[in-house]
Formats: structure tokens, sequence, C-alpha cells
């Protein structure tokens, strides 16, 4: 089979059936470290409704969204701007029913329809976000011309090809990224991606397995370790068509929102040790070092408009 059939399946297996976030799981995400990367996503959706006129009805969209938490830390920020609740309509990408089922209860005070496909939304204009979700996606690997492949033999997966000289091509992301785009374009609304990988060059095999954070075979436990590929911002920035701005890195996105300002207001009514893990975690999600510069942030908008606020 190929490296995307592998994946896609493996993963599905994967997130139907358990929650792989925090601690006691397989990786953390940023909105499970700071509260900050909701609240400042969250106000951006929210700036880019009331930019472009306070459309009176709109789908608030979350691809992929975890446990909830960056839904639950957005929704809390943009409590009040005037308008921005009442129009919106909340919709979870999710094909986890797991994860739907801790989604249902982090959002229990709002009305949420969980879709499949983007191709389901309304003909609304669209605000949304997706943080983690591509680089869940699969991707396929070629050696030249010819596809990298997994085959089976004597009780184990191998792989058909070394892994050099690798080139990865991710349809399954571009297409949806090409259906959001298309949407945004036709409808209003704005999309924010933020996910770790790389933008220009390609880098050979990206594939990666994590299981207790940390990194395992991805062909040992087949649907039982994170299966994950770099993004390639590039291709993305391609299939979004012309509206797309960035992408720039998460670390400096965060910044020129006012995560470090953010941070000092809630450390004035935090206790000490308290203050001291928010300023832990926003340096988690800032630091050049950590995951401030290997995550990016891309954002879509309709063709010809200016870049938005942090771009
Ligand atoms: N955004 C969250 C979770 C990231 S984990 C956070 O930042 O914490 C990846 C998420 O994407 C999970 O919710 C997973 O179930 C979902 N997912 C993975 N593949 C998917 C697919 N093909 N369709 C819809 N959701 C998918």
């Amino acid at each position: 089979m190929t490296v995307a059939d592998y994946m896609a399946a493996c993963n599905a297996h994967y997130y139907a059936t358990r929650d792989p976030l925090g601690k006691g799981g397989d990786f953390t995400t940023a909105p499970e470290i700071s509260q900050i990367f909701g609240e400042l996503t969250g106000a951006w959706l929210a700036g880019q409704w009331r930019a472009q006129g306070s459309p009176a009805a709109f789908t608030l969209l979350e691809l992929g969204p975890g446990r909830g938490t960056l839904m639950q830390d957005a929704l809390r920020a943009t409590r009040g701007v005037p308008g921005f609740h009442g129009a919106m309509q909340l919709r979870l990408l999710e094909i986890s029913p797991v994860l739907r089922a801790l989604q249902r209860e982090a959002l229990a005070e709002y009305a949420v329809e969980w879709i499949e496909t983007v191709e389901a939304l309304p003909p609304l204009p669209l605000f949304a976000i997706a943080n983690e979700f591509f680089d869940a996606l699969p991707v396929r690997q070629f050696v030249g011309e010819a596809e990298r492949k997994i085959d089976w033999r004597d009780g184990g997966f191998f792989f058909t090809a070394p892994a050099q000289d690798i080139t990865e091509t991710g349809e399954a992301g571009e297409s949806i990224m090409r259906l959001l785009a298309n949407h945004i374009n036709r409808f209003g609304g704005a999309a924010l991606v933020v996910d770790y990988g790389y933008d220009g060059s390609a880098r050979g095999d990206t594939l990666q397995a994590v299981r207790a954070h940390a990194y395992t075979d991805p062909l040992a436990d087949p649907g039982e370790a994170d299966l994950t590929a770099h993004v390639d911002f590039s291709a993305l920035t391609r299939a979004a068509g012309g509206g797309a701005h960035g992408p720039v890195a998460q670390g400096v996105f965060l910044k020129r929102l006012g995560a470090e300002l953010r941070a000092a207001t809630l450390c004035k009514s935090a206790a000490p040790a308290q203050c001291e893990a928010i300023l832990s975690g926003l340096e988690r999600l800032v630091s050049p070092a950590q995951m401030g510069e290997l995550f990016k942030v891309l954002a879509v908008l309709p063709h010809g408009f200016p870049p938005p606020a942090g771009f």
C-alpha cells in the first residue's frame, strides 16, 4: 500500500480509539500548553469578522479540534465582541468519536454541529482555525517517479525503498486547503492554519511516529502511535491560490498579537507559582528554540485583501 493509505488507516484507528493529548497521552499541543493561544487566535478571527463588516450569520469552524480547548478559550475571549456570538454558527470538523465527546463536554454551553467534510459547509462567510490538523493528514512519498510503498513480510511491515532522496506530496491537505480558500473567496471570511513544517525547499522523508512523548518506528504497532508529516507550507500556499498570507513563525505571530502583554495581564491576578507557569507556557509557544520557529502560521483571506494582523 502507499504511505498515504498506511497513514490514513493508522490514524483513523489511532484517533478513533483514544484522547492522544496531554501528559498522560502521546503529545501536547499549543492550546493545551497555554490559554493565550486560543485567546489570541480567537480574537484574530473576531477581528477579521469585524473588518469584513460583521456579517450577520457566519460559520466559525475548527478543523481537528482535539479536546475543544482552543475553541473554549477562543469563545471566552470573544464574549465581549458585540454581535459575534449571536451571529456565529459553530461547526467542528472531527472524525474521532472519542474526541467529539470531549468537544461536546468542553463546549457544552454552545450549540455545535459536527461535520465530516469542508464541502458540508453552508454558503456563509467562513472564519476557520486549524492547529496541528494538516500534519495528521496522509502524505505520499516518491523516489524519483517511483512511489515508495509499505509492504508486509514475515509478520512485519517494511518500506519498499530506503529513506533517501524522498519527496513528499500532501494531496489530502492541499485539497482541503483549496476548498477552504474557494469558500472564503466566494462567501468571505478568513482562515488560520498553524502547524509545524517547512516553507520552500522540500525536506525529504518527514514521516514520524510519536508515542508517550517520544519518537518511535512508524511501522511498529500500526494505529497505536501518532503519525504525522511536516506540512509543506509552499504547497498549501499554492493550493490557497491568491488569498494566502505568510507563513510567519508562530512566535513572531503571537508576539505581534500581544502575547506578552496578555501573559502580563494574566500574571497580575495570579499567584507567583501560577504566573511562573503562564510565563513558561508562553516561552514554549514563542521561543525559537521551542515551538516559536518550527511552527508556522498561514492566513487565507479573499483575494486582493491587504495582509491581516500578525502578517
Ligand atoms: N487542534 C487540536 C488537536 C490536534 S490533534 C490541538 O491543537 O490540541 C489532530 C486533530 O485532528 C484531532 O482532533 C484528530 O481527531 C483530528 N483529525 C485527524 N485526522 C482527521 C481527519 N482526516 N478528519 C477530521 N479530523 C481529523
